[in-house]
């Protein structure tokens, strides 16, 4: 097999690899495909199952435990250290199922946002995933594109690629076809050749795939790419709190066992509480919790058209305080329609048709397939359909082929134009179409220009989207095709306009942004009159709102733009780099931006914005790979809708902090001052494994699946650094955390004083049955729970009555009254025992009604 593809014609490459410039048939390709095996960088190896579940018992503080529950076995308590183990395997087991699932829905979601390639199938044009691409296939690349496979090109126009993930060349590599002499040059001198994942900057290009996979430049170093694995904002303040939080209650465990001591108590069981009572409080597993949570939200969020590509994002989407979104597809239906047509009548080439309707179907970037159908940009597909419309299918492929293409200049969204030139007799026939502003500053008369700039800006102010054309012909072609070398003293052929009608109840979505507090801002390339029709339409802009180009945002230093930022609605004929300018400023006023791109050069206004969205239909590979959120359905309103349900997700992890917090928080209460009452220590270290380990972490759980609340989006965004305890949260876990304390060490001292032989199953009774209350109440912060539906959560109900028939199971099976040293409660006391729980539900409800005065 030949490896220098550099060193040999295209011909020959071709013929080495058993293809043609018309591609592989299916069939070849799949047998290739089965020889070949997936396109894919195989970067690392999934953990098996039994990793994640040995994973579980690497924490410091469940290895004491297991040594301890070991201790107490040599002791000659068998009992008590195989009921801890146990209690420590469910937990790991539950644990480990829901990071598994977590796990293989971020796989399943990571599959998803594979890229597609376009190549030549049995001799059409095919989109395909780039993992089924074989060595053979024809490949088209354009602007946008991260390069799927290692690639001998064939043709190229103008094409650019950015190499410096694999050469550390930062400027971007203008690429040839011609065949190179030299044996054994560097990659970065390989210039007939593109490299799987570097990115295509500019231009077009077809070319043949030689090899795939790991066998690729880059896969021969994927074993030095490491996938991070990053922990989110949220997370890492869990972590950093959870640290502070250890060591106050291991001090607190530690007066607890000294103070024991003095008593009088017997050491080993002082030792075994004091270390439950550390394992039970400290939240070490709320970091997993939260990744779970936000997994889970990940998942949900697929459903619902929005793809996150990092989990971070998740959290972050809550908190967006502004959404800036492109117009075409996003805002408006991206189905163009010409809708104007105007021709100038100048001394032009002497055609068989009109001159603009030649040039339309000459300059333009569709491909058909044999079957007819035609792939392309949105205003592409709109002009080429146009002319079919007036030619007929015939004549349209029959003029298509009379003049063929022999150079062009392609689109580019910071020239906004794009050219083509085709053999003219004996000269050469140079068609230039794009933004009106553009072309009338490549056209030589001054009269066309004044015409052509009244004509487009009476368009625009419709909301029509104007293409206009200008020609001139050339005797010679200059050596080098620029466009600086060619885009210049054309003459106006005439303009197209287009329509693009507004999406359906974008309008209304639009409304919901404003009233949660998230100001909606366009940004867009497009002419000022014919964004500001759309964003009048659409309700981004009302009339006092302002609008800004590009060309006055050039002219503003950092400050003053600043000044004016929060005010603008609308940003008109701005480059993709001006984004950049915008996201800064409003980050510097505190914002948090959510910013939309589709091409090449969005890529760093979609990292540096805090939740970077790109488009799945219409957006490039490049976009796709920056940002971190990607539009399945490229609507505006899967943004806001994913925007909601980041602030659920939020909401939900804070809500399950505040009851675990406030349940741990009630443990340590109870058993520290019930000495200080002059009580015994109320609970044995099993009670507080068991109400900490299981009877509180599905309940836990169950709150990461619950609804919205209902004014989520009519409250202004929450800060992305704002504090757990924030919003009362912090009040909240001291307060319920002493009250279910009080409820608990008041029903240990009122069945002390009647001398309940069944103190201590009440005491431990009181204490689970009050968090099973507590759970119900926290659901929401300001709705009632007979408001919203005991039903509306079936999984945290369910979890619920399981747990509370857990409880029962361990005050009345005689086996289990053994192992949890319980006795079976008469009905009275357990009647006592769940009305005392159930104070506890009622003032967190009594809550939510002083929070609403
Ligand atoms: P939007 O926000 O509407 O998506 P955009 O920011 O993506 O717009 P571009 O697609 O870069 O804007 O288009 C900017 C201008 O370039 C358009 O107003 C149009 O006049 C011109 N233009 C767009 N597409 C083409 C094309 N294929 N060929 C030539 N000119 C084009």
């Amino acid at each position: 097999m030949i490896k220098q593809f550099f060193n040999i014609e295209v011909n020959d490459a071709l013929k080495a690899l058993h293809t043609s410039t018309n591609g592989l048939s299916q069939l070849e390709a799949t047998s290739r495909l089965a020889k070949y095996g997936l396109n894919e960088l195989v970067t690392k190896k999934n953990k098996p199952a039994w990793v994640y579940f040995f994973d579980q018992f690497k924490d410091f503080m469940i290895l004491i435990l297991m040594v301890a529950a070991i201790l107490s076995g040599i002791m000659g308590d068998m009992v008590d250290a195989v009921v801890i183990l146990i209690i420590v395997v469910l937990n790991a087991l539950l644990g480990f199922s829901q990071e598994y699932k977590a796990e293989k829905s971020m796989l399943a979601l990571k599959k998803m946002s594979i890229t597609t390639a376009r190549v030549n199938r049995d001799g059409n044009p095919a989109i395909i995933p780039s993992e089924e691409l074989v060595p053979g296939d024809i490949v088209f690349l354009e602007a946008g594109n991260i390069v799927p496979a290692d690639i001998r090109l064939i043709e190229v126009h103008g094409l650019s690629i950015d190499e410096s993930s694999l050469t550390g060349e930062s400027n971007a590599i203008h690429k040839k076809i011609e065949t190179i002499n030299d044996k054994d040059i560097s990659l970065g001198d390989q210039l007939n050749m593109a490299f799987k994942g570097t990115l295509v900057t500019a231009g077009r290009a077809t070319g043949l795939v030689v090899v795939t996979a790991m066998s690729t430049e880059l896969g021969k170093i994927a074993g030095l790419l490491q996938e991070e694995k990053a922990s989110t904002p949220l997370q890492r303040r869990m972590e950093h709190f959870g640290k502070k939080l250890s060591y106050i209650i291991l001090l607190i465990c530690l007066i607890l066992f000294i103070s024991g001591l003095v008593r009088g108590e017997d050491p080993f069981t002082l030792l075994l509480l004091s270390i439950s009572l550390a394992v039970a409080a400290i939240p070490e597993a709320l970091p997993a919790l939260i990744t779970i949570a936000l997994a889970k939200g990940a998942a949900r969020l697929a459903k619902r058209k929005s793809l996150i590509r990092k989990l971070p994002a998740v959290e972050t989407l809550g908190s967006v305080s502004f959404i800036c979104s492109d117009k075409t597809g996003t805002l408006t239906q991206n189905k163009m329609e010409v809708v104007e047509n105007f021709e100038n009548t100048v001394l032009s080439p002497s055609f068989s048709n009109t001159p603009l309707l030649l040039s339309v179907l000459l300059n333009q970037d569709v491909q058909f397939s044999q079957t007819g159908d035609s792939l392309g940009e949105s205003t592409e597909l709109a002009l080429v359909n146009y002319c079919i419309s007036k030619l007929g299918i015939v004549e349209f492929h029959e003029l298509y082929k009379q003049y063929p293409r022999v150079a062009e200049i392609p689109f580019d969204s910071d020239r906004k134009c794009m050219t083509t030139i085709h053999p003219f007799g004996d000269q050469f026939l140079v068609i230039t179409k794009g933004a009106s502003e553009t072309i009338q500053t490549c056209l030589l008369d001054a009269t066309a220009k004044h015409q052509l700039l009244t004509m487009s800006d009476k368009w625009a102010s419709q909301g029509i989207r104007v293409i206009a054309y200008g020609f001139k012909l050339l005797d010679v072609l200059p050596a080098q095709i620029t466009s600086k070398s060619i885009e210049h003293d054309l003459v106006w052929l005439g303009q197209i306009g287009l329509m693009d009608p507004p999406r359906v109840n974008v309008k209304r979505v639009i409304e919901e942004c404003k009233g949660a507090g998230i100001k909606p801002v366009m940004i867009t390339g497009d002419h000022p009159a014919t964004a500001k029709s759309i964003a009048l339409q659409v309700g981004i802009m009302e009339e006092q709102d302002k609008l800004m180009l590009g060309t006055e945002l050039a002219q503003l230093t950092d400050e003053q733009f600043g000044m004016l930022v929060l005010d603008i609605a609308v940003y008109a004929r701005v480059s993709p780099n001006q984004k950049l300018r915008i996201i800064k400023a409003l980050q510097s006023k505190g914002h948090f931006v959510a910013m939309t791109g589709d091409g090449v050069n969005d890529a760093p206004s979609l990292k540096a914005a805090n939740i970077g969205v790109a488009m799945g239909i219409t957006g490039t590979d490049v976009s796709k790979e920056a940002a971190d959120l990607i539009l399945l359905d490229d609507h505006f309103g899967t943004i806001v809708n994913a925007v909601k349900e980041g602030r659920r997700i939020v909401d939900n992890i804070r809500k399950f902090i505040k009851y675990i917090m406030t349940c741990n928080g009630a443990e340590i209460w109870t058993i520290f001052l019930a000495p200080i009452l002059g009580m015994p220590i109320p609970l044995l270290p099993i009670h507080i494994l068991w109400i900490n380990l299981v009877t509180d972490g599905l309940p836990a759980l169950a709150l990461a699946n619950e609804k919205g609340e209902m004014d989520i989006m009519k409250r202004p965004p929450r800060k992305a650094d704002e504090s757990f305890f924030s919003d009362g949260v912090g009040y909240h876990i001291v307060w319920v955390g002493l009250l279910m304390a009080g409820v608990t060490l008041a029903t240990q001292a009122y069945a002390l004083h009647n001398e309940f032989a069944h103190w201590q199953t009440m005491v431990f009774t009181v204490l689970s049955f009050a968090q099973l209350g507590h759970v119900l109440a926290v659901r929401s912060d300001k709705t009632f729970l007979f408001q919203q539906g005991i039903f509306s959560n079936p999984l945290l109900l369910l979890s619920v009555l399981f747990t509370f028939c857990l409880q029962l199971g361990v005050i009345y099976i005689p086996f289990l009254n053994e192992i949890f040293k319980t006795q079976p409660l008469s009905l009275q006391e357990l009647g006592f025992c769940t009305l005392m729980a159930m104070i506890v539900f009622h003032a967190v409800e009594l809550e939510k009604l002083i929070k609403r005065l």
